[in-house]
């Protein structure tokens, strides 16, 4: 489908999902998908299906001494591979049926980029602003304990990390909880996004931008896709916005704009900003962080609220905050041709049909957000394995790269500079490690994608994404263990 600027109104063949929830909107799209498998309906179920949902009602004793009762959630969606994986989120909005929507998102997106774990998400709806560290710390450490004590954490059982309003600070607390409570030697492992001092890699804090970048770089290197977009090849030159600037919409626009990419618009809590001259992505968060806000910076323009972002001129949208941001009532002002889904579920299903017939490429969250659970599982091996990577073979390698020089030297008859020798006998330390291994998963899955969509002849990489997910994981459920 080529892109069509004009058609801005949806066919009248869409059929409308505003009333559809979370949960339902992902099964919309596994629905999609399915056909193009070999799996019967009685596997497809299965894989649909969350397997357990725990939900958890505990109280918590506020700084003023009043006690208060909070709701929490754990998902595992799906124990074909185990452990399960995903993160904990702190937010107002979370429920029951997000967390079964997201712990199922987790099931896909690990199949997709071959992270050999089922999906998990958790949940306690909490506005993480209306409470103070310590409170922040109790709410922790007790939804933990409530894990613990029904089995849903654990190295090899259900392995937790940051999500949306969590971060380093309480993947730390888990652990320290989980550790208070067990003597299994690899503990480290039941929770990843750690502190690295306790056990946590270098890398996973910006895994998810990166992941992001790396994405969106495939994609923007196709070019038949670019064709059909009207866009040249390559990120550099390419404008785009984004929606958050928290730990994933701030690392994708950090990457995008190191690779010569030029942000032009910001939405956060307090509004948007649009600048088609660019937007000095360190300026800005040192101004927010300086005033609060990111209203007012520089020669920008201001615009009231978080969802107008999307109808700015430019040629990549990310959003980067939370689900059903892209509907079918913004999806017709949209005037990019990309829309990079760096956050779970920004696009309901009705806008995606919408969009695709319109002929934009949307990049899919269960591949393009993937980042962070990649960088988590090499996490997790690291824990369970008790060595940081590099640690065993950096020097070595150096001395090896450092004969071969020796060698061209000798063979050149002139020596390398200072510099240049440093450069060429550097051994790969972790960071190094993890990126590397960031974007190889990264291409990899990009490749197989793109070779399924051709395969079916499918028109967008949503459903060829779903595709590649149902045929992995439909074989381990062909093949378990069922019993009579
Ligand atoms: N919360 C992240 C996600 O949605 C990371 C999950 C993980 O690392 O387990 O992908």
């Amino acid at each position: 489908m080529v892109w069509q600027p004009n058609r801005l109104t949806p066919k009248k063949s869409i059929v409308y999902m505003k009333h559809y929830k979370f949960y339902e909107q992902v099964n919309h799209n596994f629905d999609k998908a399915a056909p193009f498998t070999r799996f019967d309906k009685g596997i497809l179920n299965q894989i649909k299906v969350c397997n357990t949902v725990y939900k958890v009602v505990f109280p918590i004793k506020r700084d003023d001494g009043s006690i208060q009762v909070i709701e929490g959630w754990r998902v595992e969606h799906s124990h074909h591979k185990m452990p399960t994986k995903g993160g904990i989120r702190y937010s107002h909005k979370v429920d029951e049926d997000e967390t079964m929507a997201l712990a199922a998102l987790m099931t896909y997106k690990c199949a997709i980029v071959d992270v050999p774990f089922g999906g998990a998400k958790g949940g306690v709806k909490i506005s993480t602003r209306e409470y103070s560290d310590r409170e922040l710390e109790k709410i922790t450490r007790r939804y933990t304990f409530e894990l613990i004590k029904k089995g849903f954490i654990g190295p090899a059982v259900d392995v937790p990390a940051p999500d949306y309003g969590t971060s380093a600070r309480e993947m730390g607390w888990i652990l320290d909880t989980y550790r208070q409570m067990s003597d299994d030697l690899n503990a480290e492992a039941c929770v990843t996004g750690k502190p690295i001092q306790q056990g946590g890699i270098r890398g996973r804090t910006e895994a998810t931008g990166r992941g992001v970048y790396f994405g969106i770089r495939e994609t923007c290197n196709h070019k038949a896709d670019m064709d059909k977009l009207g866009l040249s090849t390559g990120v550099e030159g390419k404008t785009f916005v984004v929606q958050g600037l928290g730990n994933v919409g701030y690392h994708s626009a950090l990457y995008m704009t190191e690779a010569g990419a030029k942000l032009v618009g910001v939405a956060e809590m307090e509004g948007t900003i649009y600048d088609p001259n660019g937007l000095d992505l360190k300026a800005l968060m040192d101004y927010r962080k300086e005033t609060g806000s990111i209203i007012g910076f520089g020669n920008s323009t201001s615009l009231k609220g978080k969802r107008v972002i999307f109808e700015q001129e430019c040629d990549i949208i990310i959003p980067a905050a939370l689900e059903s941001q892209i509907t079918i009532e913004n999806a017709p002002k949209i005037k990019a041709k990309i829309i990079a889904e760096a956050a779970n579920g920004p696009t309901t299903a009705d806008a995606h049909e919408y969009l695709k017939e319109r002929g934009a490429l949307i990049i899919p969250d269960s591949y393009l957000n993937a980042g962070g659970v990649i960088v988590s599982y090499f996490e997790w091996l690291k824990n369970i394995q008790h060595v940081r990577y590099g640690r065993l073979n950096k020097r070595f390698d150096e001395a090896s790269l450092m004969r071969i020089v020796s060698e061209i030297e000798q063979l050149a008859g002139k020596s390398f500079g200072e510099v240049e020798r440093k450069v060429l006998t550097r051994g790969a330390d972790e960071y190094d490690l993890v990126d590397s291994g960031l974007e190889e998963s990264m291409i990899t899955a990009y490749e197989q994608i793109t070779t399924i969509r051709e395969e079916h002849n499918l028109e967008d990489l949503r459903t060829a994404a779903f595709v590649n997910a149902i045929n992995k994981i439909g074989i381990m459920y062909e093949q378990m263990g069922i019993f009579p």
